[in-house]
């Protein structure tokens, strides 16, 4: 009887998460998750955007597939896997996301169905419109990696039977490629463009977060160790410069696209992303709604 019972109570709870998952799907707001290899490439290609949203009210996450527990000169194992949780966690606030790592080691990623399946259910737990994620074309093969396994979950996340524990979505989100300049065997395509010039300096200070990566790690295996200024102040306004990404003329043709000839005029900073095959496939209209940053046209 007792088992019974507690079966009920189960069925219940289940129900009420049913319809609890149910009523944030229909509030309206683009749920949005940026997926990336380490705990810092998610800030780096897709930050300013991710703050956009933010402030708009959207709900945003980041998820790290790796731990990052390999990349630094000194530092190794639990005890650096640990320091990048930390950062993460603190970028995380600057940005205004959740940041997720996922237990995975740095520099040893495969597309197992192991991996697969863990990236199915982040999708599905956060209910998510849009996912963001690197093409499978890069000089690291855990970003190429990453890119394969969200690619490989961009159907799967809506077939029940798969990952059966964690309830599947009921539509297919839109999957979404971050920016690259790899050219093999094609290059990107910036099918969107958003304008990050309003918040470019908030996006800096949370990749100032990332500290054992972005003044210890990255400039030591760059071998620019040497140019990372000493004093806080002056090496975040150092990696500002060095992060800015130039604007490409096919990055301007869709801010102009987007925003109009006047305000793509005058956009300094900008993140581009561009619609992958697989997941659902929006018109401009539907761009608009799931990106609505862009719903100003001014002409
Ligand atoms: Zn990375």
């Amino acid at each position: 009887m007792k088992i019974i019972y507690n079966y009920l109570s189960l069925l219940t709870l289940l129900l009420l998460f049913n319809v609890a998952t149910t009523k944030a799907q229909d509030n309206g707001k683009i749920r949005v998750i940026m997926i990336g290899a380490h705990p810092d490439d998610c800030d780096q290609d897709g930050g300013g955007t991710a703050i956009v949203f933010a402030k708009m009210g959207y709900a945003v996450k980041f998820v790290s597939v790796t731990n990052g527990d390999a990349g630094h000169q000194t530092m190794k194992g639990t005890a650096l896997a640990k320091r990048r949780f930390a950062e993460a966690q603190e970028a995380g606030k600057r940005f205004g996301v959740t940041y997720d790592v996922l237990d995975n080691h740095d520099g040893q990623l495969l597309p197992t169905l192991d991996v697969r399946l863990q990236i199915i259910k982040k999708i599905r737990e956060w209910n998510a419109d849009v996912v963001v994620a690197p093409r499978p074309n890069d000089y690291h093969p855990d970003h190429r990696y990453t890119g394969v396994l969200v690619q490989d979950a961009a159907y799967m996340v809506a077939v029940p039977n798969v990952a059966p524990e964690t309830p599947a979505l009921k539509k297919n989100p839109v999957f979404v490629y971050f920016q690259d300049g790899f050219k093999r065997p094609n290059p990107f395509r910036p099918d969107i463009a958003v304008d990050i010039s309003s918040v470019y300096n908030q996006k800096v200070h949370a990749m100032d977060a990332h500290e054992s990566q972005m003044y210890e790690w990255l400039p030591w295996i760059g071998h620019y160790l040497d140019q990372v200024p000493q004093g806080k102040t002056e090496r975040e306004k150092w990696l500002g410069q060095r992060s800015a990404v130039k604007i490409t003329p096919d990055v301007h043709a869709a801010l102009e696209k987007w925003y109009g000839k006047d305000k793509a005029a005058q956009v300094q900073n900008a993140e581009a992303f561009e619609i992958c095959e697989y997941g659902a496939q929006p018109n401009d209209e539907e761009i608009r709604r799931l990106f609505p940053m862009l719903a100003k046209k001014e002409n």
